[in-house]
Order: structure tokens, then C-alpha cells, then sequence
């Protein structure tokens, strides 16, 4: 399956313009092209489907207009910004948040959530860190809700303050946008501002339309319209010399290219504001993803470079700091910001390498022969002399292959490159990065 973008005139499903497949064998485009959902892959979410030279029929045209329409969220973002005002003004008795629906409940609807699972007693700093309250969507094919763990959040936060940026823009970092609206609202000289843009509309019952913009970060839809567009694009434009990053954190489950698609777009929006005289510089930005989407990512943006820093996770088993030793985390920052102004926590391990230039870790040892710190996931790598680099301590030379591996492997050659790491010999399902 390859995607071959957004197309103009593309059809709409409720998360805004479907994206243009087309199915590939042997890296050829085999069959007819169709439309599909953007921000599910998985049918069960949004069945939206449309051959791309398919007659739409008006009766058709009027049904799924209709549609799209009855599965937006009940209430506007307006609407909820009124509620939550009314909702501050109750005694603390008076506050419960409904569990089922994960909506703040006026006392007037009690009454029809009666038989739902509740909280009550609402507290302010219950509400000023909504991640905590609502429960991370955790569905792996579409919200792929991970939460950073204090640690990491924190780290990310001092990081672009001690870089002296002061807005940030927050695709899909609920949590950073949280920590940052909360220390906003408890230190009067801490003077960061965030917006952030996701697809989860549940933030909207906790920010208003100039802190949360419900944004589809696979097709680049903004879901409030022109309006919401323009508060991004305002917020963009740096005032008073505020400096801005971006810092984004999508689902790992692939599209990388319709990422990039909207990152390009984002950071067009600012190189368009007036005040900035960037003069050909690019928006900065932290893109927060795995190590093994290293060759996919600097495809699309070759000026970023990836830092050895391992992000961790509260809800995801595998990317967090277990009790009992430490779990390597596989995700990573990328970055188009000089790789030696990124300090890494010496406390953690990691170590500054004059030769590189930047912060590896502890691990991560200098080749002489590659004449940089090559190893990606922390581990100590291994220079082969045969494929001329250093790879994974668990890999071995493959005569058959011609190039190192796992020693449990099939030698068939499937000619095009894996799509998570761009090697040959193996399909993505087999890609020894993911094991
Ligand atoms: N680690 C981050 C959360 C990352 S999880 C933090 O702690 O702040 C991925 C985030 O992207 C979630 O908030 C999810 O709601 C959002 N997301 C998932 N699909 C999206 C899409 N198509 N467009 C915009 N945001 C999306
Ligand atoms: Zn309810
Ligand atoms: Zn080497
Ligand atoms: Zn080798
Ligand atoms: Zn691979």
C-alpha cells in the first residue's frame, strides 16, 4: 500500500479529507487508486472508502454528507468553553465528570447520565491536567494516546526554555501543553504560551479556542474551519520577539509521509507571517518518533537530525522504566535545531562526544572507523568491515544477503527496501527493527 498524498478535490469523511492510496507490488503501482480515512487505518473506526474514478451519485453525495455531519462531537468547541465556564462557578459538590461519556456533567444532565460511572468532587488542578482525568485512547491503529512520563515531559520543557523559545506549538503533546498552561497559570514570570492541535475534541471541554485547536495531523484539517487556521497561524507570528517550536508526537502506525505532508504546511504557515524575516530558516521543531523511522524522517526532512535521547512513557509497557532494571525506550527526538545546543542529562548517562558534536548515550561508543557515534538504540554497536558500518550487537554477516541481520532470518530477496528502515532482504513485517 502506498500513499500518494492528499489530492485536491478529495472526497470527506468525518476527519475531513480522505487521503489517496493505491495499492504496490514489487514497488509498482498494481490497481485502482482509492480514497481512504486519513486518521484510521483501522476499518472498525471509519469505514470510509472511494475509488478514486468512482461515480458519486447524488443521493449518495447528500447520504454521506449527512453522515459526516451526525458524527461530529455533540457539542461545538464554543459550547464547551460556555460549559466549562458555568462548570468552575459550582461548589466542589456540584462537579462530577462522567467516566462513560468523558465529559463534564452541569447538574441539569445529571440526570441522564444516571446510570453512568462518575467522579465527583472535581478539583481545579483536577482540571488543569486533563490527561490525567480523561483515559488515554489507547486503540493502537488510530489515537495511539502514549503519555509522556513526568520525567521526560519535564526534561522537554527545561530543554526549550534553557533554548529561549517561548511558544510552543503542540501537535498531539497533551501533556506538554498541560504542564506548560499549568506553570503558566502558577508563575507570573514563567512566560511560555502553547497551543495545542489534536485530533482528541475531549480537550476542548478544558481549553479555549485560543489554547486547543482540533486538528487532523494526517491531512492537515483543521476542524473549527478559517477561524481556527487563523488562531494558528496567529499564534505563529512572533510578537515581541517570542520565539516559537514545534513539538510534535504522532502515532507511530506509519503514514510518515502524510505527516511530513502537514508538518511542511505548518511550517510554510510560518515562513508566511509577516514579522518573523526568517530568511529561509525553517520553523524549529522536536518531531518525537522511533529510532527505526530515522532513513523515513530525514527523506522528508534532511536538514533534522535524531538525538540519543530516550523518551519514556507512563501507559506503554514497553517504552517506560520498569521497577527492575531500565527498559531501553525505542523513541526518539528529531530535529533541525544544531544537534550541540540539545544537552542531555549528564545524571541519565548521557555524555557530550567532541568529535560528534552533540549528546550521546552512555552506551554509544565512538567508531573509529565510521568516525561517528553510531549506535541508535543506546546499545553498544559493532563495526562490520563488510557492510562498512557498525550495526546492532545481536546482528551477524550474511553471505547470502550480503549485509548483516539477524542470524534467524530467510535469505529472500524482495528487491525494493523495507519500509520502516529502507533495507533490502526483509519486508517491513519482518523488519528486524521492530523485534
Ligand atoms: N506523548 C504525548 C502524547 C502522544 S500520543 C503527550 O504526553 O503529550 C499521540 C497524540 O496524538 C494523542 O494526543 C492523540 O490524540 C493525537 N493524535 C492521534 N491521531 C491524531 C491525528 N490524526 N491528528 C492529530 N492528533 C492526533
Ligand atoms: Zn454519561
Ligand atoms: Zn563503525
Ligand atoms: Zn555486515
Ligand atoms: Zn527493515
Amino acid at each position: 500500500l502506498a500513499l500518494l498524498g492528499p489530492a485536491p478535490g478529495a472526497p470527506c469523511c468525518p476527519h475531513g479529507p480522505a487521503l489517496l492510496f493505491v495499492k504496490t507490488s514489487q514497488g509498482k503501482e498494481e490497481g485502482r487508486r482509492f480514497y481512504a480515512c486519513s486518521a484510521c487505518r483501522d476499518r472498525k473506526d471509519c469505514n470510509f472508502f472511494q475509488w478514486e474514478d468512482e461515480k458519486v451519485s447524488e443521493t449518495r453525495l447528500a447520504a454521506r454528507e449527512e453522515y459526516n455531519r451526525s458524527h461530529q462531537p455533540s457539542f461545538t468547541h464554543r459550547q464547551n468553553v460556555d460549559r466549562y465556564k458555568n462548570f468552575v462557578l459550582l461548589p466542589s459538590s456540584k462537579r462530577r465528570f462522567c467516566q462513560e461519556c468523558q465529559q463534564l456533567l452541569l447538574p441539569a444532565e445529571w440526570e441522564k447520565h444516571s446510570d453512568h460511572q462518575f467522579l465527583c468532587d472535581i478539583t481545579t488542578a483536577q482540571l488543569k491536567s486533563p490527561s490525567q482525568l480523561l483515559y488515554p485512547l489507547e486503540n493502537k491503529k488510530t489515537n495511539a494516546q502514549y503519555l509522556f512520563a513526568d520525567r521526560s515531559c519535564q526534561f522537554l520543557l527545561n530543554l526549550l526554555t534553557d533554548l529561549g523559545f517561548r511558544r510552543v506549538l503542540s501537535v498531539g503533546t497533551p501533556r506538554l501543553h498541560e504542564m506548560i498552561q499549568s506553570k503558566a497559570s502558577q508563575e507570573e514570570q514563567f512566560g511560555v504560551r502553547s497551543l495545542l492541535l489534536d485530533i482528541d475534541f475531549r480537550y476542548s471541554q478544558f481549553y479555549t479556542e485560543d489554547e486547543f485547536c482540533h486538528y487532523n495531523m494526517f491531512n492537515h484539517h483543521f476542524f473549527g474551519g478559517e477561524a481556527a487556521c487563523e488562531t494558528c497561524r496567529k499564534f505563529l507570528c512572533e510578537e515581541n520577539g517570542e520565539r516559537v517550536i514545534m513539538v510534535t508526537d504522532p502515532p507511530f502506525g506509519g503514514l510518515v509521509e502524510a505527516l511530513a505532508s502537514s508538518f511542511k504546511k505548518l511550517m510554510a504557515m510560518w515562513s508566511e507571517t509577516e514579522k518573523g524575516g526568517h530568511d529561509n530558516k525553517e520553523m524549529p521543531m522536536f518531531w518525537i518518533f522511533p529510532y527505526f523511522f530515522e532513513s523515513r524522517i530525514l527523506d522528508f526532512f534532511p536538514s533534522f537530525s535524531m538525538m540519543d535521547y530516550q523518551v519514556d512513557y507512563d501507559n506503554h509497557a514497553l517504552y517506560k522504566h520498569g521497577k527492575t532494571g531500565r527498559r531501553q525506550s525505542p523513541v526518539r527526538i528529531f530535529t533541525n535545531l544544531t544537534p550541540s545546543m540539545i544537552v542531555l542529562p549528564e545524571e541519565e548517562g548521557y555524555r557530550f562526544c567532541t568529535v560528534c558534536q552533540r549528546y550521546v548515550s552512555s552506551g554509544n561508543q565512538h567508531c573509529e572507523i565510521c568516525n561517528s557515534c553510531t549506535s541508535k538504540d543506546g546499545r553498544r554497536w559493532k563495526h562490520c568491515v563488510l557492510c562498512k558500518k557498525c550495526v546492532k550487537p545481536s546482528w551477524f554477516h550474511c553471505n547470502n544477503c550480503n549485509c548483516c541481520t539477524l542470524q534467524k532470518h530467510s535469505c529472500e530477496k524482495t528487491g525494493v527496501g523495507c519500509f520502516v528502515c529502507g533495507k533490502a532482504g526483509h519486508k517491513r513485517s519482518a523488519c528486524p527493527s521492530l523485534s
